[in-house]
Order: C-alpha cells, then sequence, then structure tokens
C-alpha cells in the first residue's frame, strides 16, 4: 500500500484517505466523493478494527460487506481500496498504543474506555499505510474528529483533518452501518436521537443556554421510546468537551442510546453567535 502511495505522491499526486469499517452507506460515500473532488487519488480503507471494541461489544455481530463496498466506492470514486486482515495490521505481541489523555475521558470514552486508542492506533497506522494529504472524517463522530485534529496536532503528523457534516436517512436518522441490525420497532423508536436533538435545538434558539436544561429535554423525548436506553446525554463545551454551566460559546449537544445491542450515537452543535443568521 505505502509503495503505492509514495510513488504517485512522488509523480505529484495527491492522496486523500477515507478511514472505515465497512458496511458502506452514503455517509461514507460522502466522505469518498468530497475527498474524489479535492484530491487526484482517494483510498477507501476498510478494516474492522479489533482494538477498538471492548469485550462485550459488537466485534463478531459487526456488519461486514466487502462485495458491494467495493463497488459503492470505486462508484463514488474511490481509486483504491485498502482491506488489511487483522494479521496485516497487528502482530500478536503488538504493544504500542496511540492515548489520548483528556478529550478521550468524556462521552463515549466514558462507556467505552479503550476505544479512542484503539481508534488512534489505528488511524495512525493507516496513514503510515497510505501516506494521505488530507483524511476525512464525519462529523456524526464528533468526539472522534477532535480526537484526530488532536493527534495529529500533538505528534505532528503531516496529515490535514477534513470534517464533514452527518448524512442522515429521510425521516432524520442519522446513517449508521449499526442501523442495519435494529427491528422494524427499533428503527420507528430510533427517531428520537433527532427528535430529541431537534427539541433541544429549538429550545436554544428560543434563548434557553443551560446545558442541564437542554440534556433534560433531550431526556424527557428519548424516555418516551420503549425500546431506548440511553448511554448518555451532554452538552459539553464543542471544543473540548468539559463541562458548561452555560452556553456561552459554541456546544456541543451528543448523545449515545441503546436499542438492546444496538448502540447509536448522534449529535448537534449549537453556537450561541449564529443566532439570528
Ligand atoms: P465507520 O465505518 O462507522 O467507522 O465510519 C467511517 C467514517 O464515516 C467516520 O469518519 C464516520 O464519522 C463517517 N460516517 C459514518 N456515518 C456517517 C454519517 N451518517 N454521516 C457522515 N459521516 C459518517
Amino acid at each position: 500500500m505505502r509503495e503505492w502511495s509514495q510513488k504517485l505522491r512522488a509523480d505529484g499526486r495527491s492522496i486523500g484517505c477515507v478511514p472505515t469499517m465497512g458496511a458502506l452507506h452514503e455517509g461514507h460515500l460522502s466522505l469518498i466523493r468530497a475527498s474524489a473532488r479535492e484530491c487526484d487519488e482517494t483510498i477507501v480503507t476498510i478494516f474492522i478494527n479489533p482494538i477498538q471494541f471492548g469485550p462485550n461489544e459488537d466485534l463478531t455481530t459487526y456488519p461486514r460487506d466487502e462485495g458491494s463496498d467495493l463497488e459503492l466506492a470505486m462508484g463514488a470514486g474511490a481509486t483504491a481500496a485498502y482491506c488489511p486482515s487483522v494479521e496485516t495490521m497487528y502482530q500478536s505481541d503488538s504493544s504500542v498504543y496511540v492515548v489520548e489523555e483528556k478529550l478521550s475521558k468524556y462521552l463515549c470514552g466514558l462507556s467505552r474506555p479503550t476505544h479512542f486508542r484503539g481508534v488512534l492506533t489505528v488511524v495512525l497506522k493507516l496513514f503510515n499505510a497510505t501516506v494521505p494529504d488530507r483524511a476525512y472524517f464525519g462529523l456524526k463522530d464528533y468526539q472522534q474528529m477532535l480526537l484526530m485534529n488532536r493527534m495529529v496536532r500533538d505528534l505532528d503528523i503531516p496529515v490535514e483533518i477534513i470534517a464533514l457534516p452527518v448524512i442522515r436517512e429521510p425521516d432524520g436518522l442519522a446513517m449508521s452501518s449499526r442501523n442495519r441490525h435494529l427491528t422494524k420497532e427499533q428503527r420507528k423508536d430510533a427517531i428520537c436521537l433527532k427528535n430529541a436533538l431537534d427539541a433541544a435545538t429549538e429550545a436554544f434558539q428560543n434563548g434557553e443556554r443551560t446545558p442541564r436544561e437542554l440534556e433534560w429535554i433531550a431526556r424527557t423525548i428519548i424516555e418516551q421510546a420503549g425500546s431506548a436506553r440511553i448511554d448518555y446525554i451532554s452538552c459539553c463545551d464543542a471544543e473540548d468537551l468539559s463541562t458548561l454551566a452555560k452556553i456561552d460559546r459554541p456546544a456541543l449537544l451528543a448523545l449515545a442510546v441503546y436499542f438492546r445491542d444496538t448502540r447509536l450515537i448522534d449529535n448537534t452543535v449549537l453556537s450561541p453567535e449564529k443566532e439570528g443568521q
């Protein structure tokens, strides 16, 4: 992989990388299309990264669909796909990881304590394999995007991180590979994530500036969905994820909700200075 990339770079071609775990949907394809527009070559990586799953998480049931993934990726403008095996990525005695010690302690890091260590480690390895100029990430995984920026900043990694908007189903549910696991009833209930964000956003637009109030509004809506079990709902500082007493700077309203074993996340940013625009 690296030889291919380095040869192209030596010829002056720019390279975009889109890291994924496969089971591609329009969210992934939006990243691939953006890369294809902005870079000469686009490498999609497809790797279900075992070290970002906790012991009781869905590694074994995570959706896989390599055949259709390659077709979709190429159709969206990818020029290469990198699909390494677990053995290629990890030595049996691997012992070095990328650990971030601030941003990763909040939100998803609370219920998934080794998740971001796994994500940062694999993304750095994928950068080393694909040697991209730019890498594309979705804002659905907002915390992950912040961590990517922090990693390239703190480790002087010469890759530009591009963050792109959440792509949603027509009814507003954020697209996710995990949506395939939802039963009919859970799929209907899952719209509560977007409804909760919308209700809190409306309250914010009407002048509510207390994060706890906005969290409460979102919670009330999600609790009405029979199959939903809240992991967290948090309204925090959008830059460093710390606690906010009052929204006087951009805030992130983020949530994670289980539908039986399927954990979905979503978020929105509330910006006081954008008011009235
Ligand atoms: P995943 O395959 O879930 O690890 O996601 C790979 C990349 O696609 C990450 O940068 C995600 O943030 C991004 N992504 C996943 N779902 C969406 C979505 N609905 N909208 C935009 N980006 C997404």
